[in-house]
């Protein structure tokens, strides 16, 4: 074990590490600049247990109803070896499939044992790899398109027909992998199309509604996100095998139920802005020697810990809470506890219209007229000043 291993292991107090998938992949973007996520993520440390023991345990994650209702939606739209999911696709890049299209379910074969079987990896390796010669020589990148994480469900795009006579091919289950801190991680995509449109795409299929072509615009982007990792674990797959990474589209294919109908409806979302904020992210976190250098020698995120020795052990490591934070991230109820007397806590466009001012204590001797504060704080102490005499004014019921 490398010493930098053996200090990861120590920070997690022994354990095992928990293991990435492509939520939790996605997730580490929410927040790139927070080394204290950085280091836990990095070490595999358990951040449920460990919110629980300091007293603040994480409070999201899907109702195992929208996770039903999810996987009714999925078998659905897969029904009849994905005959439908292939039409709406094509019909959503504007190619023609080339006729039936193949259909190839690489977790039909699938031993027990657990998603990260070599048998299935290599399935999904071999099978893609052999599905992209095809694609070769007709790859395109789109250009003049800003990039975006709004679902497009308007027009369908105008795409390169195949010409090779290959049908188009539909990968069911595959098992791609990605690189996140020095360890290996197995990701699922739901599916990947490949020879439409002359490349590959990933298919995420979710069963949050589009509603008269509009969906809610955070599931999508927390959607865009998760796709953005399997297409750069694809990416990575094909340039493993020789092949050029660019076949893969950062345009991925969103499938969702239509207005309140069981309806399916494709979209595409443009992800490559998710894949340079990722790509950030995962090249972060490779440098692990450098974030360690950054936290004390004594560091633990072991969830056996005392509770107060491991508050004092958090706070120890800087951390850049956001609201944000809340929806992404285990630690956020002890970060936000954390960060109350500061201005951050409440969000960047609140920071901001509270004059960049760093203390909420601050805010408020400035808003009183207790100081005018620093020659640089004269403009957003006159503007807190008239927005405290507002106030005053709004709760008497006369102008002071
Ligand atoms: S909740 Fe805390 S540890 Fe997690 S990303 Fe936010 S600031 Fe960082």
């Amino acid at each position: 074990m490398t010493s930098t291993a053996q200090r990861l292991a120590e920070i997690r107090g022994g354990k095992p590490p928990r293991r990435h998938n492509a939520r939790t992949i996605a997730a580490l973007t929410g927040n790139p600049g927070c080394d204290r996520r950085a280091v836990l993520d990095s070490a595999g440390a358990d951040k449920p247990a460990l919110a629980e023991q300091v007293g603040f345990p994480a409070r999201f994650g899907q109702s195992r109803f929208a996770i039903t209702r999810g996987n009714a939606f999925e078998a659905q739209v897969k029904a009849d070896g994905g005959a439908e999911l292939l039409r709406l696709v094509a019909e959503r890049l504007g190619v023609d499939p080339g006729g039936p299209g193949t259909w190839t379910d690489l977790g039909a074969d699938d031993r027990p044992g657990g998603p990260d079987q070599p048998d299935r990896a290599e399935r999904s390796r071999a099978a893609l790899a052999a599905a992209a010669p095809a694609a070769r020589g007709r790859a395109h990148l789109p250009t003049g398109e800003a990039p975006t994480a709004e679902p497009q469900t308007g027009e369908a795009q105008t795409g390169d027909a195949p010409t090779s006579g290959e049908p188009a091919a539909l990968f069911d289950h595959p098992l791609l992998s990605l690189d996140v801190a020095g360890r290996r991680v197995h990701l699922e995509p739901d599916l990947v199309a490949a020879r439409l449109a002359g490349r590959f795409h990933v298919v995420e299929i979710k069963s949050f509604p589009v509603i008269d072509g509009q969906a809610d615009p955070g599931k999508v982007a927390a959607a865009a996100v998760q796709s953005a990792v399997y297409v750069l674990a694809l990416r990575e797959l094909l340039a493993a095998e020789g092949h050029d990474p660019s076949l893969v589209s950062s345009d991925v294919v969103l499938v969702c139920p239509r207005d309140f109908a069981n309806q399916p409806v494709a979209s595409l979302v443009d992800v490559r802005k998710q894949l340079l904020v990722l790509r950030r992210q995962l090249d972060r976190m490779a440098r692990v020697d450098d974030l360690l250098a950054r936290v004390p020698a004594n560091f633990t995120a072991d969830p056996a810990a005392d509770p107060d020795h491991l508050r004092r052990a958090l706070s120890s490591v800087p951390a850049r809470y956001a609201p944000d934070c809340l929806a992404a991230c285990e630690l956020a109820y002890f970060c936000r506890h954390e960060a109350r007397a500061e201005t951050t806590a409440l969000g960047r466009p609140v920071r901001e219209a509270l004059g960049g001012v760093a203390d909420v204590a601050e805010v408020l001797a400035l808003a009183a007229g207790e100081h005018p504060g620093a020659p640089e704080q004269a403009e957003a102490a006159a503007l807190l000043r008239a927005a405290a005499r507002l106030r005053a004014d709004a709760l008497t019921g006369r102008p002071s």
